[in-house]
């Protein structure tokens, strides 16, 4: 089997790639072990993420709206933010599934199977899958936080880099989205609210909390909010959390591959927006190679502006939220004095919301 661009992964970041460059006409090869799975996520999509991917907002597949969330400091003190622009909840199996049916809409090849093994020779890169073998001219590589191929083409993430999870999908519903913190945890607790379901996590920097302690930590929240999860299903994961300097020195592009969404770390639980940030490198990969395949310019010249527009668009947004998460970590009253601050100028929290979405 031959294609030009072979995808692998079809998350979000995957599948929208696939959309965009079969769109442009090329012959696109997408393989997922899953395809459409419940994605151990939260699952929460926020407004200006829905303002820039509006088919997500008018898709005609089952969402919840959450209109107030509720946060909980460390010493248990709560506010309720009424939200003006509500956000969307996902099941992940659906969002998936929308995301690769319209890959498929779009005439990409979609394929379910584990990809082992990935060589290249003549030019060509080879991807081994259980069923047979494929070729192909460019590949994608969107294989999320536990990308099993990321040693092959760049850095793996340093465990300072990475967040560990855990979380339940709780039956039945709540009427309340909530983010609780915790004394001496870089990490958090949230409950998302969804049509028949709650999905309840907790993330925790990798060298903190062990995922037996993170799992603990959820368990005794869930108990004290009154969530009953005896017999939900429980799931664990990781999420890349890069540093300045890793982000700096972040490897995403090479001779005929490019790596999108988490699977290039692209992705930090503080500012949240894993989907959207997956989606917009989606798209940059595809709008970069596109010229490429349409042989309107040369491979390392596509490569090359991946690489520039990841610079650009993306890495300003991590920056600033690494920024911030150091500002998190100063002195109790530095924190104090700068969360006064920002109550006080409205102007400053809207910049600082702004500039790392
Ligand atoms: C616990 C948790 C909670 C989160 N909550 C939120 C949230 O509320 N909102 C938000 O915006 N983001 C959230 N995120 C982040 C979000 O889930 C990710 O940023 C997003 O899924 C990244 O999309 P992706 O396409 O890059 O990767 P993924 O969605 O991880 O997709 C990767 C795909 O690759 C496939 N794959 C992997 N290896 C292979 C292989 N060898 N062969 C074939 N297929 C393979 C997998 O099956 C998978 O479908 C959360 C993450 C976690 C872990």
């Amino acid at each position: 089997m031959t294609a030009t661009v072979a995808i692998v992964g079809g998350g979000p970041s995957g599948a929208f790639a696939a959309e965009l460059l079969a769109r442009a006409g090329r012959t696109v090869l997408l393989i997922d072990e899953k395809l459409a799975w419940e994605k151990p996520c939260g699952g929460g999509i926020t407004d200006k993420a829905l303002a820039r991917y509006s088919f997500l907002r008018e898709a005609p597949v089952e969402h919840h709206w959450v209109r107030s969330c509720e946060l909980i400091s460390p010493c248990d003190r709560r506010a309720t933010l009424e939200l003006d622009r509500p956000i969307a909840i996902f099941s992940r199996q659906v969002l998936n599934g929308l995301m690769l049916e319209r890959a498929r809409a779009a005439g990409a090849e979609v394929l379910k199977d584990r990809v082992t093994g990935i060589t290249r020779g003549d030019g060509k890169w080879r991807l081994k899958r259980r069923s047979g073998e494929l070729e192909a001219e460019y590949l994608v590589l969107a294989a999320g936080g536990r990308n099993p191929f990321r040693a092959q083409f760049a850095q793996p993430f340093k465990p300072e880099d990475l967040m560990a999870t855990a979380g339940y999908y709780i039956p039945g519903s709540s009427p309340r989205m909530l983010i609780k913190f915790l004394p001496g945890l870089a990490g958090y607790i949230w409950i998302f609210p969804r049509r028949d379901h709650v999905s309840a996590g907790i993330c925790g920097k990798m060298g903190g909390p062990t995922s037996a302690e993170l799992r603990r930590m959820l368990e005794e929240f869930l108990h004290s909010e009154g969530l009953q999860f005896t017999g939900a299903q429980f799931y664990s994961h990781i999420l890349p959390a890069l540093s300045a300097p890793a982000l700096q020195n972040l490897r995403v592009q090479g001779e005929g591959w490019a790596m999108i969404g988490d699977a290039a770390g692209f992705v930090d639980p503080f500012v949240g927006d894993g989907i959207s940030l997956a989606l917009r490198s989606g798209r940059l990969a595809a709008d970069c190679l596109a010229p490429f395949l349409n042989h309107e310019t040369s491979l390392h010249e596509a490569t090359m502006r991946y690489r520039l527009s990841y610079r650009k668009r993306l890495l300003p947004v991590f920056e600033n939220s690494s920024r911030l998460r150091r500002l998190l970590r100063l002195p109790g009253p530095i924190r104090r004095s700068v969360g006064h601050l920002l109550e006080a100028t409205p102007a400053l929290s809207r910049l600082l919301v702004r500039i790392t979405r």
